[in-house]
């Protein structure tokens, strides 16, 4: 094997040695550019597996075959149609089926989640979570805290430190030590969306258990990206969304993973709905609710089948793949163009440099890379654009870019390189 180098020949010795090249296969490519695309915001919107519009097209058959029986009646029926998914998703964050379920929408789940595990009680009130979290994390996080009339002081953030993009672990974890019995909840997304560090969840749980508060994450840039063992790990609860890195149709349903040790507290505070209820007696339409074991009981409403087709396209590949080889594939990728951004980056100093503030340590990261453009910003970015790349913009100045194992190669990233040398200019 050749040493790492910014050549096309290299990339193309690595995707004819990748044992996931032909998942690529599976993926429709957006067309809209006269260029080429190379697509890097499997972050952001996943691609379309080219199955999705086949199992939705058989739900839409379904419907219009058998009307309202189809809640009974055809290949999959409606009624238990998420029971489909939710092996599939369990593998995914490392659960068992029982802690999983697939519905709703994230900000949706994480606020059913909340009203469960944040319980303010006594002097034992505060939220522990990263600064500059994601915009509909940040405002779940506020309306909980004054749903229970309490004042935003008892939300805490962790930022990094002055200087610096990343925050360190050893923040997390003496915050948490600090805050001991005033803290409840510790609420953190496992991979920060910005800057794309990943944080560790087995430890940032321990430590919140050890000082009696509840753990639970934002799974949304973690899912499909990250190997997850959230039922190892002893996470209270998650969620996370279906549309970014797996790949299930714009505002596609999310999941929710509550541990097994809250499966059977029908006693916990919930927001219910007639899905959550006891299967044997939904349609008995009683008064009293009573609800399913495990993440189930956290439904609220009937499935929504046609975003629910689309996911079950995706998560079909990924169980394929296996996330043991998605992560292989990850590192060596993302290694890769971290390698070809370095090099353009060092022959081009005078004119443009980039440096990637995602952390280089593989155990703190995923497939995403967020680079800061000294220089040139948003115009090399919109010049990156007119060349066929699809990637994202925040700002001030930096550019996320995410190499997405199912689907992309080892040669889109070294076009990567080659267009970002030309977008220099
Ligand atoms: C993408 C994302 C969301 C989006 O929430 P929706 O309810 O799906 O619109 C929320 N939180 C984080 C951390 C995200 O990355």
């Amino acid at each position: 094997m050749t040493p790492i180098n910014n050549s096309l020949a290299f990339a193309q010795q690595m995707d004819a040695n990748d044992p996931l090249k032909d998942f690529r296969n599976h993926f429709h490519f957006p067309t809209f550019h006269e260029k080429p695309i190379r697509y890097f915001t499997g972050n952001s919107l996943g691609l379309q597996p080219k199955k999705a519009s086949q199992y939705i097209h058989e739900e839409l058959e379904s419907w219009a075959m058998y009307g309202v029986e189809g809640h009974f009646l055809g290949k999959r029926p409606w009624f238990s149609y998420h029971e489909n998914l939710t092996e599939f998703a369990a593998e995914i964050v490392g659960a068992k089926p029982i802690e999983v379920v697939v519905t709703h929408s994230l900000t949706t789940n994480l606020h059913l989640l909340m009203v469960s595990f944040f319980r303010p009680s006594g002097k034992r009130t505060k939220i522990l979570c990263e600064a500059k979290a994601f915009p509909s994390d940040q405002y779940a996080l506020e309306s909980q805290i004054k749903f229970h009339g309490l004042s935003m002081d008892n939300l805490v953030e962790v930022a990094p430190r002055e200087g610096e993009h990343l925050i360190r672990e050893e923040d997390i974890l003496s915050k948490i030590d600090e805050l001991g019995d005033e803290l409840a909840l510790v609420m953190i997304g496992g991979v920060n969306y910005y800057t794309g560090q990943l944080f560790d969840m087995e430890k940032i749980t321990k430590a919140g258990h050890a000082v009696g508060a509840i753990v639970g994450f934002d799974l949304a840039h973690a899912a499909g990206n990250i190997n997850l063992q959230l039922h190892d790990w002893g996470v209270d609860f998650a969620a996370w969304c279906g549309y970014k890195y797996l790949n299930s149709s714009p505002g596609g349903v999310s999941g929710m993973f509550v541990h097994e040790r809250h499966a059977n507290k029908p006693e916990l505070p919930r927001f219910a709905g007639w899905w959550g209820h006891n299967k044997e007696s939904r349609f008995k339409m009683e008064p009293g609710f009573s609800p399913m074991e495990g993440a189930e009981g956290w439904q609220l409403s009937n499935a929504p089948v046609l975003g629910m087709a689309a996911h079950l396209a995706s998560l079909e590949l990924f169980y394929e793949a296996g996330m043991d080889r998605i992560g292989q594939k990850r590192n060596l990728l993302t290694g890769f163009l971290e390698f070809v951004i370095n090099d353009v980056s060092e022959r081009n100093k005078e004119r443009c440099t980039f440096e990637i503030i995602t952390p280089k340590d593989i155990s703190q990261r995923g497939a995403q890379l967020s680079i800061l453009v000294h220089g040139q910003g948003k115009a090399l970015f919109d010049k990156l654009s007119e060349e066929g790349v699809v990637a994202d913009w925040r700002e001030p100045n930096v550019i996320r870019i995410a190499p997405a194992p199912l689907y992309n190669s080892f040669e889109d990233c070294f076009w990567f390189g080659q267009l970002l040398e030309k977008s220099i200019g």
